[in-house]
């Protein structure tokens, strides 16, 4: 087959860029999937009668376009939700953001805190050389050591020195010096951040989204893995066949992508090896209970396995059977670790989940499901900084354009791959 524009996966990603392509008219187009369906890290699946994501999976939309196009696709299975999210730090439950809630911590840390943020923000910095220097210089040691430091370690599964800090804008809530202080005397319950509220489907789990979208979509190919690329003759070669194309638009791994691909200088397929994820696993429980209505609670702790749990039958009650209930945990590991004992880790995560009083103990659990990401977080050290920036500049000179949140190598959630697949549409 021969098309102008071809879409490597059907996630969010493939999925907004072939929309929009066919809403411009450019019908010229097909996605190629390896799934039998659509939604790529944004699908949920059905075990046991419950409806499972991978991991807390919630559509923000803070764009009026993006907010218009959920609305159109989700129609009346939209629900808008406030967003309940807590830090669980030494047996409490702290607001999120933690910065801005610090009075629910014993007064000794809220000094320690305090103290240590009016002194970093003598000498606050504007330039960081890394994400210890952004949140040491932003937050102070108190914050830092409490919670900036082991949580983000946790969940990147790097040090925070050698993490760069520019994903830091969009997801770590910036506070003022004044709402730190304000809220470390008075429960000022301060909620800010990117998701404060968000959009969940009412039915169908987030998987909904990715089927609307997937619904109004031509061209689509299931169960068709690209296995190689040549770049130079503009072929992909799949279980398939065949497919010859003049623009590529590949939403897959940056990584795997390039080593699949043919045709491409030297030093490209050098600095594609120095590209580093954390893979997450995410454990999806069934109980007999309708769990308290949390969305997440984030855990910087070490005795906790994981870094967060939430309550998916929060976001909606119809994922999980009446009266029952679906919590999950997020589990971050290094890309390259082995699998790790599952049957042992869900034993001690519900035995941890009882701990914080998210689950209780006379709680049944009715279905267990483990969901593997991978890659899950694209690691952000220098390196990455400089070789994204070389391998996309010549993919792009081969008609070919890495997007989304694997294809671009990025921390990206759902309404930037939406949209920055509607503007390469355009552009192409
Ligand atoms: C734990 C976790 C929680 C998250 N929570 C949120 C959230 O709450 N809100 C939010 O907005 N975002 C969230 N995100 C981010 C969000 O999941 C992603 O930004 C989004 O799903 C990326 O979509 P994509 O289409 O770019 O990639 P993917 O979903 O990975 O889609 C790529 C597709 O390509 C297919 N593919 C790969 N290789 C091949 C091949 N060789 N041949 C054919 N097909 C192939 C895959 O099967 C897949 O369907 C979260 C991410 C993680 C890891």
């Amino acid at each position: 087959m021969k098309v102008k524009n071809l879409i490597i996966g059907a996630g969010v990603t493939g999925l907004s860029a072939a929309y929009h392509l066919q809403k411009l008219g450019k019908k010229d187009f097909a996605v190629l999937e390896r799934a039998a369906e659509p939604g790529g890290v944004c699908a949920s699946v059905t075990h046991k009668n419950f409806t499972f994501d991978y991991g807390g999976h919630v559509a923000h939309a803070r764009r009026a376009y993006t907010r218009e196009l959920l609305k159109k696709l989700l129609g009346k299975n939209a629900a808008l939700i406030k967003r309940k999210a807590w830090v669980y730090l030494q047996n409490t439950f702290v607001p999120f953001p933690f910065q801005a809630n610090l009075s629910y911590l014993k007064p000794e840390i809220v000094e320690e805190c305090v103290t240590a943020l009016v002194a970093a923000r003598k000498h606050k910095k504007h330039i960081f050389e890394n994400f210890a220097d952004f949140a040491l210089s932003s937050y102070g040691e108190g914050i830092y050591k409490y919670f900036m430091r082991p949580y983000n370690e946790k969940l990147w599964r790097a040090k925070a020195e050698d993490l760069s800090c520019v994903w830091c804008a969009d997801f770590v809530p910036q506070t003022d010096m004044e709402d730190i202080v304000k809220g470390a005397y008075f429960k000022t319950r301060a909620s800010y951040g990117y998701n404060t509220d968000f959009i969940y489907p009412k039915t169908g789990g987030i998987g909904a989204l990715a089927r609307a979208l997937a619904a109004e979509t031509e061209n689509i190919f299931y169960n068709t893995e690209v296995k190689k690329i040549d770049a130079v003759k503009k072929m992909v070669f799949t279980n398939k066949g065949i497919f010859e194309y003049e623009n590529l638009i590949n939403t897959s791994p940056l990584k795997t992508f390039v080593s699949a691909c043919g045709g491409l200088e030297k030093n490209i397929y050098e600095a594609a090896k120095e590209l580093k994820n954390n893979k997450v696993y995410v454990l999806n429980l069934g109980v007999n209970r309708a769990v308290e209505n949390i969305s997440w609670v984030y855990f910087p702790e070490d005795k906790f396995k994981f870094y967060r749990a939430g309550v998916q039958s929060g976001f909606s009650p119809s994922v999980a059977p009446e009266g029952c209930g679906a919590p999950y945990v997020e589990i971050s590991a290094a890309g390259n670790s082995k699998k790790p004992d599952f049957k042992k880790l869900e034993k001690e995560i519900t035995a941890a989940l009882k701990d914080a009083g998210i689950l209780k103990n006379e709680d049944k659990i009715l279905a267990a499901l483990w969901l593997e990401i991978n890659p899950a977080y694209v690691t952000y050290d220098a390196r990455r900084e400089i070789v994204v920036p070389q391998i996309i500049a010549a993919l792009k000179e081969k008609n070919i354009y890495g997007v989304g949140r694997y294809g671009a190598w990025e921390y990206s959630f759902m309404e930037k791959n939406i949209l920055d697949a509607k503007e390469l549409a355009q552009k192409l």
